[in-house]
């Protein structure tokens, strides 16, 4: 690989450029912009300057000295890291089936937050959210919902699981903290099913969102105090609810940890599709609504994971499906996801607000979704439609005849 000529950046922003440079020059050659049209940010804004094209093309600015990452870091808040970008870009398409190849600008948008951090250039919601983070050791949720270590457990509240174990439970910090109707509905459903598991003795948060921000140093830390816990008591399986942990768990800690981490991780929606497929789980009662299903980013784009969802709503009898077709590079984002609400909440609702009216458009009463993230959000946008907001687990639940407790939001 060239060398990146040093025009003057500090020696962290060298070597990016270094690392980044030739992705860069690759996404500009091919100068068609396939992603814009895919990207949720750019379909509420037509802002040029927040797309993957701009974003690369930043680094090829900044690599002949034109720009400075404080000139250009504030761009890279628009992007909610939904990867839709990265399956439309002709450099996947045309080599992907052969290479296996995915062009990075999920990665791109992510190293350049941390860079700007390494460089001292910090975005006012996210330093203080991060702050609050490394305070809490979880995620800062809004209003009064009490966040500390105390409360982690709160959400199981009478449902007698156990702590530690060779499997345990990850729930999510929204989930736990906020919308902890859906962790209570995975718990007892895998009661129901006889699957054993505890949970964390001390669970932090995961550290993935302070990675999405930029704050690495503090995501690598989280990351270490949550494998040393499940070290310390033996943990053999993680199975996780959120598709963000699913990311995180599969993607960044192998990254920290190389070799030494053992953990074999289960997402939970893959899980009950093939208990259901071997009967260990029977949905009977029928449930009469007309739904269609919200792909949360992380599953579907970043991890092809798209049919277990819809296997699991096809076995939920009196359910209307009226399916999206668009699936894979075209699903659309809810924009909560790449601390998109943090700095800009008024693009996620839009985002949202764009992803109800496709809804609407299906003729359904309530949409599906599978992501914790994604629900406050789309709650909010649902309202204006008269269109209800439920989770895939809670909806699972139901139909097995689970009084399933716990709030739908503070
Ligand atoms: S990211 Fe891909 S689709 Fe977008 S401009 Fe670059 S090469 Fe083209
Ligand atoms: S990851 Fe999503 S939001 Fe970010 S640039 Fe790509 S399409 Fe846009």
């Amino acid at each position: 690989m060239t060398e990146a000529p040093d025009h003057h950046h500090s020696p962290v922003t060298v070597e990016f450029l270094s690392d980044w440079r030739n992705a860069s020059y690759n996404c500009f050659s091919s100068g068609h912009k396939f992603c814009r049209e895919v990207c949720p940010v750019m379909q509420v804004t037509r802002n040029e300057s927040w797309t993957p094209t701009a974003f690369h093309a930043n680094v090829v600015a900044m690599e002949k000295g034109e720009l400075t990452v404080s000139d250009v870091a504030e761009d890279y808040v628009n992007c909610t890291q939904c990867g839709a970008c990265e399956l439309r870009c002709p450099n996947t398409l045309f080599t992907g089936d052969f290479y296996r190849f995915r062009t990075r600008t999920v990665d791109l948008v992510k190293q350049m937050r941390a860079l700007a951090v390494d460089n001292g250039v910090h975005q006012p919601g996210y330093q203080r959210w991060n702050q609050l983070t490394d305070e809490r050791t979880h995620e800062p949720v809004l209003g009064e919902v009490p966040v500390s270590q105390d409360h982690v457990r709160d959400w199981s509240s009478g449902l007698d699981l156990p702590i530690g174990g060779e499997t345990i439970l990850f729930v999510d910090c929204e989930a736990a903290f906020y919308r902890t109707s859906v962790p209570r509905a995975v718990a007892q459903i895998l009661q129901r099913a006889g699957v054993e598991f505890g949970l964390m003795r001390e669970q932090w948060c995961c550290g993935g969102p302070a990675a999405e921000m930029g704050y690495r140093d503090q995501a690598k830390r989280f990351a270490e105090h949550n494998l040393a816990d499940w070290r310390a008591s033996g943990v053999k399986r993680v199975l996780v609810l959120d598709p963000h942990d699913y990311i995180t768990f599969t993607e960044d800690y192998p990254a920290y940890f190389g070799d030494d981490y053992e953990i074999e991780i289960v997402l939970v929606v893959e899980l009950l599709a093939k208990l259901i497929a071997e009967g260990r789980l029977t949905p009977e009662i029928p449930i009469e609504h007309t739904i269609t299903y919200h792909d949360p980013c992380r599953l579907n784009k970043r991890k092809g994971v798209w049919r277990e969802p819809r296997e699991i709503l096809r076995s939920i009898p009196g359910l209307t499906f009226n399916d999206v077709d668009r699936v894979t590079q075209w699903s659309y984002c809810s924009g909560g996801g790449g601390g998109l609400p943090v700095e800009k909440p008024e693009l996620t609702a839009k985002i949202s607000e764009n992803r109800l009216a496709k809804a609407a458009e299906l003729e359904v009463d309530t949409l599906v979704s599978a992501c914790p993230w994604s629900e406050r959000p789309l709650s909010a946008a649902g309202e204006a439609h008269a269109i209800d907001v439920v989770d895939i687990h809670e909806l699972l639940a139901e139909s097995l005849g689970i009084e399933v407790g716990g709030s739908r939001g503070a």
